[in-house]
């Protein structure tokens, strides 16, 4: 701290924080930043979700007695904050597109009384030409900018429209900029200062480490089960389960009710009284435990969190980091439980991909975006402090040795021995090969094969040919893909992803990086939960190489692994090992299409694995198909969909109405999640409905069907929406 902080408040600060929030200290980098915007220095102030912003910018207002203007992104946000001060008797307002026009006026008629101290705004209301005449009039020669990152492509939240705030400069020449966010990456904050053009800004950067919070991240093999197991941990405390679908909320909630546990289910799908409702049984801890997308959280003040389980991997470290944040902000011991698979990484880049298509510059967009995800990515596959690489993503050194509280220091995680020499073993034999080649090659060359590949090359004559011969296949293409992970090696993007060498890979050999590996998987996750009855009678060796086709198929797809078959399929197929097309038909999850075209690609992979192992094959299934349901012509319909037929056909075939037919296609969307809808909808109108609701709203299918120009028949877009709503994470 430096020693202005020490030293006394100036009256004015120090009255105003006493008689709008009754505090009688300001936290680190409060008075700093409070000072900057008295003195007239443009600023940038980073500070971690919780620091306390707000106040850095509502004070200074109070202190000089006249109207400051707030950017800030969200109606919701704005909302909040403004009945957050008004509650306290400060004078503030919002205007936004929700406001009727009487409270529009009624906010006019204040403003020119002078009475209001800060004003809340969105950005593309602010740079329209008569709102910046108007507020011209008013002198206003204050801006405070919330959530500057949305302004920067490089963030995790960026929003074309912060981009005309760069006009604030040209209008308001006298006018001081002051940007808040809690992005910290150097890119984003230079970004920032050049987007807003602040001269000599004064720069105040908070301290993002949370000594208070204990981070964990496994592997998740029964999400649902992992979340009970951890929120019972903390009965009777609050915690939070953030999925990424409102789909995956919904169950979620439903299968910790079952279990007895206080929960409900929030995203921005629910009606706003039920949301309303939600959020106040949290508050007053009529609840323990909300499931809920990212949409929650932004008006939530319950400082006592205990818990914060991720069920899915998040799309960045801001947004983790975020996420996270919500936890412990008393100060307090809580846990942070991140629960990660592949699956979430591959949904990830298929949505950054679609949705980039849309972005002024996709290519950069997408890549920024792809960056973040394979940054979160490496963080949840790798086997460094997490307090200290949460530190060090956010540009800050992170002290300690052992932090003592996350699952890497407290050796809850298997590091592999010798994993930096493991390391340089790996990535010096992709220097053999020439750069040239891809992992499966590699692990062949590391392994000592002598297929004909390897030999016809004269890859066994490399001097790194067979000196990892003692690691299963499984493991060592584990290796490959956490290097990957850390950046400590490349791929190459495109047709053939072929692995090569980058700065981070010369260091490591050259000795001058310690590499951190994770015991690969599959002795970590027996640790968990493989232990349970769930894994009665499962081959795991098995059990992990069918995962491992399931992932070569669904990257190969480019879709999610779930949709290629669940982890509960794949566990039934590792223990009765069924290897005929018949056998195959008895595992539950195993639909008429993918009996035809994916069962046999596993069946092969079981065939080869139990000759080799001398297994018995196709035992009797532990659990049956489910059993057909109560209704019959429903079931003709789906059975129907199953085999991919149009919903023409199913109309004709079991004479119901299009849109009963339509509601059932939902319905087997919803549960069944094929793995593509080109039988009912195809791509392009797929996107295009997307594009309109992203337009027009998701909410009722008319104004969709009128902004296509009536082109696109209802019954099409309710499917591409029920689809479009399982997947698509919450912004
Ligand atoms: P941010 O916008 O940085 O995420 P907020 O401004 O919402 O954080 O502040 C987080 C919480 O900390 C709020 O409940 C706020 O009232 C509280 N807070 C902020 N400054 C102080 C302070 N100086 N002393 C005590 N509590 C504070
Ligand atoms: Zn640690």
């Amino acid at each position: 701290m430096s020693a202005l902080s020490e030293s006394a408040l100036p009256v004015p600060i120090a009255e105003a924080l006493h008689r709008y929030w009754g505090y009688d200290a300001l936290r680190p980098l409060q008075r700093e930043a409070i000072e900057a915007e008295i003195a007239g220095r443009d600023s940038l102030v980073v500070l971690p979700t919780g620091g306390g912003k707000s106040i850095c910018y509502q004070i200074p207002p109070l202190v000089d007695d006249r109207l400051d203007i707030v950017v800030s992104p969200l109606i919701s946000l704005m909302k909040d904050q403004v009945d957050g001060l008004r509650e306290s008797g400060y004078p503030a307002a919002a205007v936004h597109s929700n406001l009727s026009s009487a409270e529009r006026q009624a906010v006019r008629a204040q403003l020119r009384g002078g009475d209001l101290r800060l004003l809340f705004v969105s950005p593309e209301r602010l740079v329209g030409e008569e709102f910046l005449d108007f507020i011209g009039r008013l002198g206003v020669r204050r801006f405070a900018i919330d959530e500057a990152h949305c302004i920067s492509q490089w963030g995790h939240d960026f929003r074309p429209e912060y981009r005309r705030l760069a006009v604030l400069r040209e209008r308001f020449p006298q006018a001081t900029l002051h940007a808040y966010t809690a992005t910290a990456t150097p890119r984003v904050r230079q970004d920032i200062v050049a987007q807003l053009g602040l001269r000599d800004p004064e720069i105040l950067v908070g301290i993002f480490d949370r000594p208070n919070l204990l981070y964990r991240i496994q592997p998740a093999t029964d999400p649902q089960r992992q979340a009970l197991a951890i929120v019972q941990r903390h009965r009777g405390e609050a915690a939070i389960v953030y999925c990424l679908s409102r789909h995956d909320t919904e169950s979620m909630a439903r299968f910790l009710k079952d279990s007895g546990v206080r929960a409900a289910a929030y995203h921005a799908g629910l009606e706003p009284t039920e949301r309303a409702r939600v959020q106040e049984a949290f508050a007053q801890e009529r609840l323990e435990v909300v499931a809920a997308t990212v949409a929650f959280g932004m008006g939530i003040d319950r400082s006592d969190v205990r818990c914060v389980v991720h069920a899915a991997m998040p799309k960045s470290i801001e947004n983790y980091q975020q996420e996270t944040g919500r936890a412990g902000r008393d100060g307090l011991e809580a846990e942070c439980v991140l629960l990660f698979t592949y699956a979430d990484v591959m949904k990830w880049r298929r949505l950054v991909e679609k949705s980039a298509a849309n972005a002024p510059d996709p290519e950069a967009v997408a890549a920024t975006q792809l960056e973040l995800i394979r940054q979160m990515a490496g963080l949840c596959g790798s086997a460094e402090c997490r307090h200290r690489a949460l530190s060090r993503h956010f540009g800050q050194a992170y002290p300690l040795e052992n932090c003592g509280a996350c699952d890497v220091c407290l050796g809850e995680i298997d590091v592999l021995p010798d994993s930096t020499v493991v390391a340089q073993k790996i990535l010096s034999c992709v220097h053999r090969v020439g750069q040239r080649f891809g992992v499966g090659h590699l692990v062949e060359v590391l392994r000592g094969s002598h297929a004909r590949a390897i030999v016809d090359r004269g890859h066994h004559e490399l001097s790194t040919h067979g000196i990892l011969r003692d690691l299963p296949e499984a493991a060592l293409r584990n290796l490959v893909y956490q290097l990957l992970d850390q950046g400590l090696l490349a791929q190459r993007e495109g047709e053939y992803p072929l692995l090569q060498l980058n700065d981070a890979s010369l260091q490591v050999l050259r000795g001058e990086r310690e590499v951190r590996l994770l015991a690969p998987a599959a002795s970590r996750v027996s640790q968990t939960s493989r232990g349970s009855a769930e894994w009665a009678g499962v081959d795991r060796e098995l059990f992990d190489r069918l995962r491992d086709l399931r992932r070569e198929i669904s990257a190969a797809r480019g879709v999610p692994a779930y949709t290629i078959f669940s982890d509960g399929t794949l566990r039934e197929m590792a223990r009765s090992r069924p290897t005929t097309t018949e056998a195959m038909g008895r595992i539950a999850g195993v639909g008429a299409r993918k009996l035809v075209q994916l069962a046999p690609r596993f069946a092969d992979a079981i065939a080869e694995h139990c000759t080799a192992r001398g297994l018995a094959s196709d035992l009797e299934p532990l659990r049956p198909r489910a059993a057909p349901r109560p209704n019959p012509r429903k079931e003709a319909a789906m059975a129907l969909f199953r085999e991919g037929r149009s919903l023409a056909e199913v109309v004709a075939e079991t004479g119901r109405a299009p849109s009963t037919i339509a509601g059932y296609l939902e319905e087997f969307i919803a549960r069944e999640r094929p793995a593509s809808l080109a039988p009912w909808v195809d791509e392009a109108t797929f996107e295009q409905v997307i594009s309109a609701a992203a337009v027009v709203g998701s909410q009722l299918l008319a104004p969709i069907h009128e902004h296509l120009g009536g082109r696109v028949p209802f019954e099409q877009i309710r499917i591409a929406l029920a689809q479009w709503r399982l997947e698509e994470p919450e912004e």
